[in-house]
């Protein structure tokens, strides 16, 4: 049983302002699911307590709940087997489509072995609750309670591709009979889940939340005073704002004027952040930068589209790779190899563009000071890019038109489920392709009003429908429907 620091209080987010009407209907659907709970309560079980996006949601999303009234707890399954943990990410590879398990009838025996005792543990759930499993890894222990405690049943999967091949099938062969006993399954997109139980799922969408360190305002002074700080950026601490040039209205939270003030690095960067893995799409940027800067002022021209200004806001761009530095981040080797490649690619361009390509590795010991060096990245920046060959979601993309900056996608199944291309940022048609990318960014470089109204469209589109607000919703009418 985690306990829980009491986080939130969602009344903070009707500060925001924009958030009111969401938490009214937020209490309306508490309501009814509490009544529906009586003095039951909801549980939450995954398989770790530190590390990756499940178990830094779940504080959050435990005392939101709370808040509303739902007695809500976190339990966390810590199987000590590794045989069990060699079968679970087997399945979590296989889920995304890549080969795992062989041996099936063995990878049940000490699937259903492990899921059994963790059942056993489970004692303080009751009959009248809900107990919600996160993920893969304790999704066995549905089929283990004993019939009398056996509460009602949520699965929440965090992992999918809408692609199918056969290892997906056979990673939904396998948890099929685990899965029969759950009222309701939730995946992150409807695509995402195996079509034979269609009826019984629900969509909740990932989401960011406005008020963390990655995601609330930053006044000017602070922005440049975090990238100050780490090192990313010279000069004095407090800057001479008539100097600057950039976008800022997108720092001061709520102001839309373009009132040029600020570029922290005096020019126009376009900017990804993921992690440095080959699934991000990182490498085909700087061939697409580059082509970006060789033909992209005059197309700009011959578009009739774009000022002078623009014209010369393309030729003097910079490009901005960022990611966690490998070295905090023992437990993905790929990182390191990933970095060094794009070292090459960029070693590897003419030397005037080489000194606009910029790799940073953003320190990861603290945790806060990372979020916030994030967060001024992806204020500061002209463009987000995020160029990834797969998404799952890619809260990047949510991240950065929360902060009203413009985004370009690629088209892949997370990403375009955010981004209607033209409408809140563009997608690039294929990822892989520098022509396809450097055509994106040019629409968007091009025409910046178009590029502010398409961030706009977006900011709302986020504030409706991928904040941690929205993803409570979401629950709650799944919750709803697994206790009708
Ligand atoms: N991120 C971060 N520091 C970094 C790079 C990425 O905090 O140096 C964050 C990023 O802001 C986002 C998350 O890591 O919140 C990545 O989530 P996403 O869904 O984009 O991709 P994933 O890494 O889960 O594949």
């Amino acid at each position: 049983d985690v306990p829980i620091h009491r986080t939130t209080d969602l009344e903070l987010y009707r500060e925001l302002d924009e958030f009111g009407p969401a938490i009214e209907e937020l209490r309306r659907l508490a309501a009814e699911v509490a009544a529906k709970l009586g003095r039951g309560r909801v549980w939450m079980l995954s398989s770790t307590e530190s590390g990756g996006g499940v178990a830094e949601m779940m504080p959050r999303l435990c005392s939101f709940l709370a808040d509303l009234g739902i007695d809500t707890r976190w339990l966390v399954l810590k199987p000590d087997d590794p045989d069990f943990f060699r079968v679970t990410k087997a399945l979590h590879n296989m889920i995304h489509g890549e080969p795992g398990l062989v041996e099936m009838e063995a990878a049940h025996r000490i699937y259903d072995r492990v899921s059994r005792e963790a059942a056993h543990e489970l004692r303080q759930v009751q009959r009248r609750d809900l107990l919600v499993v996160h993920d893969p890894q304790p999704a066995g222990v549905a089929v283990h309670l004993q019939e009398a405690f056996r509460p009602t049943l949520v699965w929440r999967c965090h992992v999918g591709t809408a692609k199918r091949n056969a290892c997906t099938d056979e990673a939904w062969s396998f948890l099929r009979r685990y899965l029969d006993s759950y009222e309701r399954l939730i995946f992150s997109l409807l695509s995402y889940a195996p079509q034979e139980c269609l009826e019984r799922c629900s969509e909740v969408v990932p989401g960011i939340d406005p008020l963390s360190h990655k995601n609330r305002a930053l006044r000017p002074y602070k922005l440049v005073g975090v990238l100050r700080a780490a090192g990313l950026i010279d000069g004095p601490s407090v800057p001479d704002w008539a100097s600057f040039e950039a976008p800022v209205h997108r720092f001061r939270e709520g102001a839309w004027t373009t009132e040029p003030i600020a570029n922290l690095l005096h020019v126009p960067t376009i900017v990804q952040i993921s992690r440095f893995d080959r699934l991000k799409g990182f490498a085909p940027l700087l061939p697409a930068f580059e082509h970006l800067l060789s033909r992209g002022p005059s197309e700009a021209k011959k578009r009739r589209v774009s000022s002078e200004r623009t014209e010369s806001e393309i030729s003097r761009a910079h490009l901005l790779l960022a990611g966690p530095d490998p070295k905090g981040v023992a437990d993905d080797p790929e990182a390191g190899e990933v970095l060094e490649e794009l070292c090459a690619l960029q070693a590897a361009l003419p030397r005037e563009l080489r000194e606009r390509v910029h790799l940073l590795r953003l320190p990861m010991a603290d945790v806060k000071q990372n979020a916030l060096i994030v967060n001024a990245l992806q204020r500061m920046a002209l463009v987000v890019v995020q160029n990834s060959k797969q998404e799952g979601f890619g809260l990047t993309v949510a991240e950065a038109l929360w902060k009203g900056t413009p985004v370009a996608g690629a088209d892949v199944s997370g990403i375009a489920a955010q981004i209607r291309d033209g409408t809140d940022g563009i997608l690039i048609a294929d990822p892989t392709s520098p022509e396809s990318i450097a055509e994106a960014l040019l629409r968007m470089l091009s025409s910046p009003l178009e590029a502010e109204t398409m961030a706009r469209t977006g900011r709302a589109r986020v504030r409706d429908h991928f904040t941690i607000l929205a993803q409570i919703r979401g629950f709650l009418r799944a919750f709803d429907r697994a206790l009708e």
